[in-house]
């Protein structure tokens, strides 16, 4: 058994990998992962990727994850280990900022991440914030929805496509006389990435409609709309790109920041991947965001 890589990677290792972009080799070779799950971990790299890598024993795979699932607790570890040895898992992105910031309740006191809370109340009595858990239950008794039971979902490990794995948190809502569970990514505690939404009737299993929140997940991630082509970013062969409508802080809101495929693609930069198809047509539909186009 070899444990020890034959040499580095170099970028002549990952030319023309399909589905690996510029910034991920970079990250390969500047990071130099040296078993299959310390690169699978790595933003942007997948199963195809390590495949080639290990073929060329430029990586090894002690922990055998090539051919199974990376559960979500392999995912933490690898990712805590690579934190502690200062290694940068993110490609471009600066991650120093802190990581889940967890705020207080106002109502139960408990720690909760700051994308469970939320400012409730009025401009007369004040703000507070709150947990999700505490406004939903003090929605759920105003509504006089007495079967309404919230459920904490714990987080989800799944993989798209190119065998890359992607950590879901989930968020449920009560709004009015409907019950929302949200799944998200997040980076530096905030919601980010690939995103999916359900809607349904509060008094109906949460079990339930979360099993079908997960279902539309895999079905979301198992097409890639965006491909790195030679040159650069393209529409992936079937001409349709499904996303969702972000702001672009760049240019103050006035353009969209597009997320496709998990990742964030300017308004500019889609217009380069459009020019591909000067003088075609094109269609665009607008959708809520439970909606499955
Ligand atoms: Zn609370």
């Amino acid at each position: 058994m070899t444990m020890k890589p034959l040499r580095p990677i170099t970028l002549d290792d990952l030319r023309g990998q399909p589905g690996l972009s510029r910034a991920a080799s970079d990250a390969l070779v500047a990071q130099q992962p040296r078993t299959v799950m310390q690169a699978l971990v790595m933003h942007g790299v997948g199963r195809k990727t390590t495949r080639r890598l290990l073929a060329l024993g430029l990586l090894t795979d002690p922990e055998g994850v090539q051919t199974r699932p990376m559960t979500l607790e392999e995912l933490r570890a690898t990712r805590r280990e690579a934190e502690a040895s200062k290694v940068k898992l993110s490609g471009g992105r600066d991650r120093s900022g802190p990581p889940d910031q967890q705020i207080r309740c106002a109502n139960c006191g408990q720690s909760t991440p700051g994308y469970e809370i939320v400012s409730y109340g009025s401009m007369e009595s004040g703000y507070r914030q709150v947990c999700n858990r505490c406004l939903n239950a003090e929605m759920a008794k105003t509504l006089g929805l007495e079967g309404f039971e919230h459920v904490k979902f714990e987080p989800v490990g799944l993989p798209d496509c190119t065998g890359e794995l992607h950590e879901f948190h989930f968020r449920t809502n009560l709004f009015g006389a409907r019950v929302a569970i949200d799944a998200f990514e997040l980076r530096d505690g905030d919601p980010t990435g690939y995103q999916f939404q359900i809607i349904g009737d509060p008094e109906d299993d949460l079990l339930v409609l979360f099993g079908q929140l997960m279902q539309k997940m895999r079905r979301g991630l198992a097409t890639k709309h965006l491909v790195d082509g030679q040159h650069g970013l393209q529409i992936a062969d079937d001409m349709i790109v499904r996303g969702k409508i972000e702001c672009d802080l760049d240019h103050d809101g006035r353009v969209p920041m597009l997320i496709i495929d998990g990742r964030e693609i300017t308004w500019d930069e889609l217009g380069r991947m459009l020019m591909t198809y000067e003088g075609w047509q094109f269609k665009l539909v607008v959708a809520d965001k439970s909606e499955e186009l």
